[in-house]
């Protein structure tokens, strides 16, 4: 975990409600896929956690929701603004257990963290399939960007305004995707639809509110089938066999 101060290189919607950040400084505790990072926002006693989207040398992507204070005041962060961050949090996405080709779920803002996912997993010679949930089409974000580093890339609404209508199963069922391993992010009933409509093996990330976001306070503690653990520390990415529905 390293803190920093980060500058707001952009900041753009990519729908009414969603928008992507980048931030430039030292990103150099960002190692691995599927990792977080903890906004300290004006005003508001606990830092906001986000996915990290995309990493480079010095630059950071987020893509986040506004869907309450902190989030409401991210988006008015203007270009040039510098915010404290913590990098480097949680434990991330695992590539070397798929060994051919990965199927990628996510669901609304469970989408960002599958991105870097997926350029490791092609940097490596896997093949990749995303599957993307949203509601309706006006929500749908990133498909082409997901497309554009290589991925298949399926999209699923619920109301059926874009791709297949229904749910990222009924996407999965329908296309028939033969893949080795799966990684998922999104909402909880999402996660438990589909490790229950698959017997292949595969990681999910949860998302729980958290305090501290570095596993001191313990207040994101989850039962696992292999005892408790932190969500933001052990977590957020968890083995399918690990989670206790
Ligand atoms: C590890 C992790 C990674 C995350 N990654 C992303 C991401 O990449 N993009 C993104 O948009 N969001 C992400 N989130 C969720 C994000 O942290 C919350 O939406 C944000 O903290 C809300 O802050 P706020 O001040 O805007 O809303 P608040 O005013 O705090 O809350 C507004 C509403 O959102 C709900 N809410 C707030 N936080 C959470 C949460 N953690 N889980 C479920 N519901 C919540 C509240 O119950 C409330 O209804 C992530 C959360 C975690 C734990």
């Amino acid at each position: 975990m390293k803190r920093v101060i980060l500058e707001v290189a952009s900041n753009r919607p990519l729908t009414p409600l969603v928008y992507e950040m980048q931030l430039t400084g030292d990103t150099s505790a960002v190692t691995r896929p599927g990792g977080f990072v903890e906004i300290s926002l004006d005003g508001l006693f606990l830092r906001r956690p986000i996915s990290v989207c995309d990493f480079d040398d010095g630059r950071l992507t987020l893509v986040y929701k506004i869907v309450g204070k902190g989030t409401e005041q991210m988006a008015g962060l203007q270009v040039g603004t510098k915010i404290d961050v913590l990098t480097g949090l949680g434990n991330g996405f695992d590539t070397t257990l798929c060994h051919s080709h990965a199927l990628l779920v996510g669901g609304g803002v469970g989408v960002p963290p599958l991105y870097r996912l997926t350029r490791n997993l092609i940097a490596e010679g896997k093949q990749v399939s995303v599957v993307l949930g949203f509601n309706t089409q006006a929500e749908i974000f990133y498909a082409d960007e997901f497309r554009k580093v290589g991925a298949e890339v399926i999209v699923a609404t619920a109301d059926g305004s874009q791709g297949i209508k229904g749910f990222v199963t009924d996407a999965i069922r329908q296309t028939g995707i033969d893949f080795d391993y799966f990684y998922a992010c999104g909402p909880l009933p999402m996660l438990k639809a589909l490790s229950e409509a698959t017997d292949k093996p595969g990681e999910l990330s949860l998302e729980e509110r958290m305090g501290c976001g570095f596993g001191i306070c313990m207040g994101c503690s989850i039962q696992t089938a292999s005892g408790a653990k932190r969500v933001c520390k052990e977590g957020p990415v968890f083995k399918k066999e690990d989670i206790i529905w």
